[in-house]
């Protein structure tokens, strides 16, 4: 199979050949035609499979096909929930590579780190963001992000972010997204607590495994 077949546009064939892939991983195959599909997935997935592009890749197609949207609004529409400041940067580049083509907007934010910044960034509009929790919800608390136009959620590495305490901060971020969004969950492994959770806030979910 290659990128072609799985219906990508060519701003996004153009940047995954600059990246240098010449056909989709296992994950990419199963994942992709469900997220452009819009469909809740739980991706049960290790770290170097290519997971991120997984889902990087169809939300980039989908916030890109949306005609209604102005390129220039101010309106998040994709958020990735990461658990930790080196896995967020990481999806971040990931972003700008896959979308180098695709004038769409994404930035970062963690903390631990000045967060003036990361409120410049996002004061000017961002249409995709990929944050730790903890920074998330204190910007949000702040009024610098609102979470009223999301379309899709990622919840990336699942099981580490439930390990690192994190699932009050994760309902509390699904809760403030619309109710119609579309959410992808990531886990290295799919323990109790995470298919609960799953179970809990995703809708009817498909489910790969790799
Ligand atoms: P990830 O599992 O998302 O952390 O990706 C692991 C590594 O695989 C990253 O360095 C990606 O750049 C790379 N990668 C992702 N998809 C592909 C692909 N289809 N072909 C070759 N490399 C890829």
């Amino acid at each position: 199979m290659s990128f072609k077949d799985l219906q990508l546009n060519k701003p996004i064939l153009r940047a995954v050949a600059e990246a240098g892939y010449d056909n989709p991983t296992l994950v990419q195959e199963q994942t992709i035609p469900l997220v452009l599909a819009k469909k809740d997935v739980v991706c049960t997935a290790q770290t170097g499979t290519g997971k991120t592009a997984a889902f990087a890749l169809p939300i980039i197609q989908l916030l890109f096909d949306r005609q209604d949207a102005p390129k220039k609004g101010k309106k998040i529409k994709a958020l990735v929930v990461s658990p930790t400041r080196e896995l967020a940067v990481q999806i971040g580049e990931n972003f700008k590579t896959y979308g180098s083509y695709s004038n769409l907007r994404s930035t970062v934010v963690f903390g631990g780190t000045s967060i003036e910044p990361q409120i410049d960034v996002l004061t000017k509009g961002v249409d995709i963001l990929v944050a730790t929790p903890g920074r998330l919800l204190d910007l949000h608390k702040q009024d610098i992000i609102n979470l009223d136009y999301i379309e899709i959620l990622v919840l990336d590495e699942a099981d580490l972010m439930l390990d690192m305490g994190f699932i009050d901060d994760i309902k509390k971020i699904e809760r403030l997204c619309p109710n119609d969004k579309q959410i992808l969950l990531f886990s290295a492994t799919m323990p109790f607590k995470v298919e609960q959770l799953a179970n809990t806030i995703l809708k009817t979910p498909q489910r790969v495994e790799v």
